[in-house]
């Protein structure tokens, strides 16, 4: 017999039968695809939302965002852009202050690539797109 396990925390449930009566779902769409996985009610509140259409969809940066309270949007908003606006201006002037001192290698040019890393990292942020 079949026990169900629920996608997100891994509980399980005693039957198929036993899931439905406590109201977990069978499957849930992640963007485009659904995914064939039962979710328990409590990780169906947690990680799901419904869409438009009524269908129950794991929840993106974009959703979780819009169920925040309007100060800790702008919070994340202000830190976001204040990261966004200098990080770029830091690479670039610890560049400069190595080229003053010779261009020769040593700590400015290795807090230049850290600083380059963290570019790199930050750009792979998508919570920018709905700030
Ligand atoms: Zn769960």
């Amino acid at each position: 017999m079949c026990k169900p396990e629920c996608y997100f925390c891994g509980t399980k449930s005693d039957s198929v039968e036993t899931a439905i009566e406590s109201c977990w779902l069978p499957s849930f769409y992640d963007g485009e695809n659904e995914v064939a996985e039962p979710v328990c009610k409590a990780c169906t509140a947690d990680h799901l939302h419904r869409d438009n259409d009524g269908e129950f969809v794991r929840n993106t940066i974009g959703t979780e965002l819009v169920r925040l309270s309007p100060d800790a949007r702008e919070h994340i908003r202000q830190a976001y852009y204040a990261i966004a606006d200098n990080l770029k201006p830091l690479a670039d002037s610890l560049e400069m202050a190595d080229l003053e001192r010779g261009g020769k290698g040593g700590p400015l040019i290795n807090e230049h690539l850290l600083v380059c890393e963290m570019l790199a990292a930050f750009e792979k942020l998508t919570v920018g797109r709905f700030l």
